[in-house]
């Protein structure tokens, strides 16, 4: 059984022809991408000296070359597009299919490419098609950032194609604060109704979880949903974040923990403050953790004492088998 991390951003500036794009446009912003080289260990120069490509890439290699993982689901990033299928603005990044094609193939089998396509484009199924061949096993979606609305009708040829290739559709779920959100009300799993339908084996990023303090908690309704569709499942990436770890203590009753797979969504910071102050981790496991060098190792290690059994780090093996 591989352990494998089903969460995993691929980022770049196009320094060195990828494609990719990502906008700081305030102070925030700037502060957001500082905070996530920070915590993602990625040197400093990435954001000054347009070496994002490079530096990006070398440092995930290098944290998963130094991981327990026997590999990671490496994800594409898509733009929003508008209902009639055109690109809109408001995205915060972008990251093309084909870069991430490029980047999983310097190591083959341990990076497994999640590709991004909206599925309201107007050559979504032809790339679809294209990612299927080149060796997708995952399609990676924020709708409520990239206004997805996965229920509607249009977009059921979209979903049986990726069930007949038996591809998993991981889906953001619940609020989001790194990257604008355009729809909100796609936050709900209930967006995955058409795609679960459809016979895709879905899995909801965070847990449906809060990502602030006041924004709708849809991780009941997932609980629920559990019920429904045999094929659903919940990801436990961020949750080591102040905010998110409150998802911690319902995927981990007995309802919900057969369905959990370990993510860990880096380079989104992690501090472990709020694991510890709620009482999910020990002092010496928080401890431990922070004197871990490696993001990828520190973060399995907390997820790992806070008593996610060992079934949650092997299950996309079998998902994905
Ligand atoms: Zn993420």
């Amino acid at each position: 059984m591989k352990i494998i991390d089903c969460h995993v951003h691929l980022v770049g500036d196009g320094s060195e022809g990828s494609g990719c794009w990502m906008s700081t446009p305030t102070l925030w912003k700037k502060a957001m991408a500082q905070a996530m080289l920070h915590a993602g260990k990625i040197p400093r120069q990435a954001l000054h000296g347009k070496q994002m490509d490079r530096l990006y890439r070398q440092t995930l290699l290098s944290h998963l070359d130094g991981s327990v993982l026997d590999g990671l689901v490496l994800l594409a990033q898509d733009v929003p597009h508008n209902d009639a299928g055109d690109p809109i603005s408001g995205g915060s990044f972008y990251v093309p299919n084909d870069y991430l094609f490029k980047v999983c193939a310097e190591r083959p089998g341990k990076l497994i490419p999640a590709c991004s396509i909206h599925p309201a484009r107007k050559d979504a199924l032809a790339e679809l098609d294209r990612c299927i061949e080149r060796g997708a096993k995952v399609l990676k979606l924020l709708p409520n950032c990239l206004n997805v609305h996965c229920s509607d009708e249009k977009l059921r040829p979209f979903w049986k194609r990726m069930a007949e290739a038996k591809m998993l559709f991981l889906c953001h779920t619940g609020g989001e604060t790194s990257v604008p959100v355009l729809s909100p009300k796609d936050a709900s799993p209930e967006t995955m109704r058409l795609p679960l339908e459809c016979g895709v084996t879905c899995i909801a990023a965070h847990g449906a979880g809060r990502s602030l303090l006041t924004d709708p908690d849809y991780t009941p309704l997932l609980l629920a949903m559990f019920k429904e569709y045999p094929h659903l499942y919940a990801d436990n990436s961020a949750l080591c974040s102040p905010l998110r770890c409150r998802t911690v203590s319902r995927l981990l009753t007995p309802e919900a923990v057969g369905r959990v797979v370990y993510g860990s969504d880096w380079p989104i910071p992690i501090s472990g403050a709020g694991p510890w102050a709620f009482g999910q981790i020990t002092t010496a496991e928080w401890l431990k953790g922070m004197n871990e060098p490696n993001p990828l190792r520190r973060d399995l290690q907390w997820k790992m004492a806070m008593g996610f059994p060992m079934e949650t780090f092997t299950r996309l093996s079998t998902l994905l088998a």
